[in-house]
């Protein structure tokens, strides 16, 4: 390990549910999109994470679809944005971030 921050070299669409980013260290690593929205680190998704759940809510887009992203942006040399089938668009996930999320071999 020479390198301390490796960057994706190739995102992969697995299958559709999944994501596969292979690393410039060699690594591959994968996550599904369901933990990847989870993870959203926009300030209204953290919000909401730590919310109690509440019986009476009214049920999103984002409970209902099979979401899954439309895009994804490189957005400086750092991170991406992702955009999502249900509109959702203000997460950037660095890449040291993605790095930690994304656990699946
Ligand atoms: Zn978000």
């Amino acid at each position: 390990m020479t390198n301390p921050d490796p960057h994706p070299v190739e995102l992969q669409k697995v299958d559709e549910t999944s994501l596969k980013i292979i690393w410039s260290d060699g690594v591959s690593t994968g996550i599904t999109w369901k933990a990847l929205r989870e993870k959203c680190p926009c300030a209204a998704c953290r919000e909401e994470s730590n919310k109690p759940l509440d019986p009476f809510r009214v049920l999103k887009p984002a409970e209902l679809l099979p979401l899954k992203p439309v895009r994804f942006t490189p957005t400086g040399n750092y991170a991406y944005k992702v955009d999502w089938s249900d509109g959702h668009a203000s997460g950037i996930y660095s890449i040291k971030y993605l790095r930690e999320i994304c656990t699946q071999p």
